[in-house]
């Protein structure tokens, strides 16, 4: 059972910029993301993006903005058929930190508790070590991502407490290999309850 697949935003499901995303025109979709979602949203897997977005508390960015290019993300998820069920934003910046901001876990613990999900049952995929970190605080399973800076993530080595960490090029193998394993699991379901 797949109860929750939580996204890191930056660098899993758009390119992750120096600067951060200020306006829905930086915002680029990484290849195969909306393929990704979709196929999550036809497995019937509710999907939440959990972000740090500091620039908004800087004041870098405006609330409004950034709900703008979230709207414009739905938007043309929608044109192919894909849509995230919630978005779960922290616009904390570093210099005070808070429970939501990741490496915390109040961000997923809200996730969680609004799916209604297990946290052993739902995933953290993200790219950086505080999304995994933050999985961890928060009992879910978690999965890297070789995009954005998931790549130096992997080089710069993962603590031992976070393993098992599977890691995958990009969101469409890490969602690929995940309904394997849950074809996989049901299957061997299937023969217990039938033999
Ligand atoms: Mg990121």
């Amino acid at each position: 059972m797949l109860d929750l697949v939580m996204l890191d935003r930056d660098g899993v499901i758009n390119v992750d910029l120096p600067t951060s995303v200020r306006s829905w025109k930086e915002f680029t979709f990484l290849p195969s993301v909306e393929n990704a979602i979709h196929t999550l949203n036809q497995a019937k897997i509710p999907v939440a993006i959990i972000t740090n977005q500091a620039i908004v508390g800087r004041n870098e960015l405006s609330l409004e903005e950034l709900n703008n290019i979230h709207l414009q993300m739905q938007k043309s998820l929608m044109e192919k058929g894909a849509h995230i069920d919630h978005i779960f934003f922290c616009t904390d910046t570093t210099i005070e930190p808070h429970y939501r901001r990741k490496p915390a876990p109040g961000m997923l613990l809200e996730a969680l508790k609004h799916f209604n999900a297990r946290p052993a049952h739902s995933y953290m995929i993200g790219d950086a070590l505080r999304d995994l970190e933050a999985a961890y605080y928060a009992g879910c399973q978690r999965i890297l991502v070789r995009t954005g800076k998931g790549i130096i993530t992997e080089k710069d080595g993962i603590p031992t407490f976070l393993e098992p960490l599977p890691i995958y090029d990009n969101l469409l193998t890490a969602v690929k290999a995940l309904l394997e394993k849950l074809d996989d699991f049901s299957a061997n379901a299937y023969i217990t309850e039938h033999h």
